[in-house]
Formats: structure tokens, C-alpha cells, sequence
């Protein structure tokens, strides 16, 4: 930090990312200072993305002595990139205790798409992920989430936010809803990161509570549901979260989701070779999601050597698309990218952070 005298370590600091406006400007207001640099600090940290204190020009040298000496930003590091052949990036995040998460960057015609985690690890088991293979390790903060969006726009993109943003990484959003929600919140805000909400999206493996508490936030994103199955009996053989939430409770409160005008629910669906992948299986949920707006993204399964499953032929997912498509439903097949990288859906954290778990785990407690 090159404003301050030697900057104390960093557990000794609080950490500003995450902080909204309002908490801003109570640090602000309680260190001697006018409001209005609260307002400065907002803007500089998420909507021009700095990485040190001296970046900001237009706020006071004493001002930013006085942050850097009590704060730090609290960005991630970015401890390693992958690059797949069609464009897809690999990020491997560290967090401040080592553990390394997971994300991706997709370029998609002339935009960028970046998959966030909010979890390290995941406690949800779901038997087609490597991710629940993994295991759970702990929440990320609200600054953990956002550093990872901020990062993309400094490092990747030219200062330029990734245009869509998915809750799709490692973790369950729903289950980490008190550090998402204000991340949420400040990417959607136009003072800060500006991210249209339309462009937003939250996934969940089925958790009603939290999809009930989204909804009552009124934050205007969007949410795509973790299906997989088409009824109870072949879902709760893959996803456990299921025998907690029936299907039966996630599509009524899929159906009461308030959605704005022209939204659509979207369901994943990871199509599991001999599974969930019959004509059987598309009438059922046809029949379950009959008059819900929403679409479906048939993902073919990626495969990994871990997990006992098989990817379908392309025969039988055209034909269970046509089959969706038929009955007036819009149903995309999505091919993931990233695939050579390790990137793909369902393939994220295939071992880096049990290794840096484990690499952990080694250390002498007082080393951590
Ligand atoms: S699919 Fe999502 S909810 Fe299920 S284990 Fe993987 S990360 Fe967790």
C-alpha cells in the first residue's frame, strides 16, 4: 500500500469489500471524515475496481493513509489459470486461510459469461459433481464473492465487467444466503459493480427456504433450479438435498417465485447416460413443469473418472430435446466448455481444494 507507513498485517485490519454504502459511511463518519467519501470509497471498489488505495486520485492523502493503515481491500489471489481451446478460462482463487476455489470464464460471441463459487467446497453430495465429491470446507464472505467478479474485470477484461454472472461454481448459493444477498446487491447496484439483474443468476440444488427468502428479497434476479430428475425416486438417488425438499414442494415454490414480466425459470438438467436420459423421462417432466415459465438446459454429462456415470449419445439427447421441443417447451442442449480444462459444469474444484485441504492439513496449526 504505498500510502501508508508499513501497512499491519492483514488479520489485523478489517476488510472492505463487501461493506455497503451505509457501512461505509458509519467507518467514514467515525474516523472524523465527511460522508461524501464514503461515497468515493463505494465507487472506487466496485465500480472502478482498485487493487490499492493509491489508485484513488480524487480522495484525500490522508483519508487513504488512514484506510490503508485500518483496512485492507481484501482481494482473493488468483493462484493459477487454465485456458481451454475454445476461449474458456480456468481460475483458481486462493482465500486467505490457502483453500483455492474455482471459476470460470466463458466467452460467448462477443461477451464474457464468469461462473462464481460462493462455497468452498459444497455440502450438498449431488452424485454427478465432483465439487459434492470434494466436500464441504466453509462459507465464503461477501468479499470473497465479489473479489472473484472484480478480478475478472481487472485481469481478463480489460476493466470491463463479465456481462452475465452464475451462481454456479462451487457451493450452494441458497445455503450461503447472508454473505449472497449483499453480494447480490452490490453487483446489481449501478453505483456499484452495475450488473443488470436480468443478468444475474442464482442456482440452487432445490433448498425452498432459501429460494422462498430470494423471493422475498425482491432483488429481481434470476434463479435456475438443479433439477437432474423427473421424480422422487430417481432424484433422491443423485441428489440428497431431495429426500429434504421433495420435487413435488420445489416446483410449487418454483411456481409462486415471482417472476417480472418475460422471466423464465430456468431447470438444469445433466443428463446421465442410461439414468435420467429415456423418453420416459422427458414425458415425466414435461408433465412435471407443464404451464411453468421456464426453460430447460439439457447438459450431457461430463464425465469424470471418480463418479459411476456414462455421457449420453447425442441420438438419445436430441431426442429427448425434440421430445421437449414437441410439446412447446423451450429446451437448449448445452455443451459445456472448458472441458479439456477441467472447466465444465459439474467439474469444478476436481481436486484442487482437497489438495490444498490436505496441504492444510499437514501444516502445524499455528502455521495457518
Ligand atoms: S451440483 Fe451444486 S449443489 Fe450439487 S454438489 Fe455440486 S456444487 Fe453442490
Amino acid at each position: 500500500m504505498s500510502d501508508s507507513a508499513p501497512a499491519p498485517a492483514l488479520e489485523s485490519r478489517g476488510v472492505l469489500l463487501g461493506m455497503d454504502l451505509p457501512r461505509l459511511t458509519e467507518i467514514v463518519a467515525s474516523a472524523g471524515y465527511p460522508a461524501f467519501r464514503a461515497r468515493q470509497l463505494y465507487h472506487w471498489l466496485y465500480n472502478r475496481a482498485a487493487f490499492d488505495f493509491s489508485e484513488m486520485h480524487n480522495i484525500a492523502r490522508d483519508f487513504r493513509t488512514w484506510l490503508a493503515g485500518n483496512y485492507a481491500m481484501g482481494h482473493l489471489e488468483i493462484a493459477g489459470v487454465r485456458e481451454s481451446t475454445d476461449g474458456t478460462r480456468k481460475i483458481l482463487f486462493r482465500l486467505s486461510d490457502g483453500i483455492i476455489v474455482e471459476g470460470v470464464l466463458m466467452r460467448e460471441r462477443n461477451w464474457l459469461t464468469q461462473c462464481v463459487s460462493s462455497q468452498a467446497g459444497c455440502a450438498a453430495g449431488c452424485a454427478f459433481c465432483t465439487t459434492g465429491y470434494d466436500g464441504f470446507h466453509r462459507q465464503m464472505t461477501t468479499a470473497e464473492i465479489i473479489s472473484q467478479i472484480l478480478l475478472a474485470k481487472r485481469v481478463f477484461n480489460d476493466g470491463f465487467c463479465p456481462r452475465n454472472i452464475v451462481f454456479m461454481g462451487m457451493g450452494e448459493p441458497m445455503l450461503n444466503l447472508d454473505n449472497v444477498i449483499p453480494a447480490l446487491r452490490i453487483l446489481s447496484d449501478p453505483d456499484g459493480m452495475a450488473i443488470a439483474a436480468r443478468r444475474i443468476t442464482v442456482s440452487t440444488a432445490g433448498i425452498l427456504p432459501g429460494i422462498e427468502r430470494l423471493a422475498r428479497e425482491n432483488l429481481n434476479v434470476n434463479i435456475a433450479i438443479s433439477l437432474n430428475a423427473p421424480d422422487n425416486d430417481l432424484r433422491n438417488r443423485i441428489m440428497p438435498i431431495n429426500k429434504a425438499h421433495p420435487i413435488g414442494s420445489l416446483i410449487s415454490a418454483c411456481r409462486e417465485y415471482p417472476l417480472r414480466r418475460r422471466r423464465r425459470i430456468t431447470f438444469e438438467y445433466v443428463m446421465l447416460g442410461g439414468f435420467n436420459d429415456s423418453l420416459e423421462h422427458a414425458r415425466k417432466l414435461a408433465a412435471l413443469l407443464l404451464g411453468l415459465p421456464c426453460k430447460i438446459n439439457l447438459i450431457p454429462w461430463n464425465p469424470d473418472g471418480r463418479l459411476p456415470f456414462r455421457r449420453p449419445s447425442d441420438d438419445t439427447v436430441n431426442q429427448f430435446q425434440q421430445f421437449l421441443h414437441d410439446r412447446h417447451f423451450i429446451a437448449s442442449i448445452r455443451y459445456s466448455k472448458g472441458l479439456d480444462i477441467g472447466a465444465a459444469c459439474g467439474q469444478l474444484a476436481g481436486g484442487a481444494a482437497a489438495r490444498a485441504r490436505e496441504r492444510l492439513d499437514k501444516e502445524p496449526r499455528g502455521r495457518r
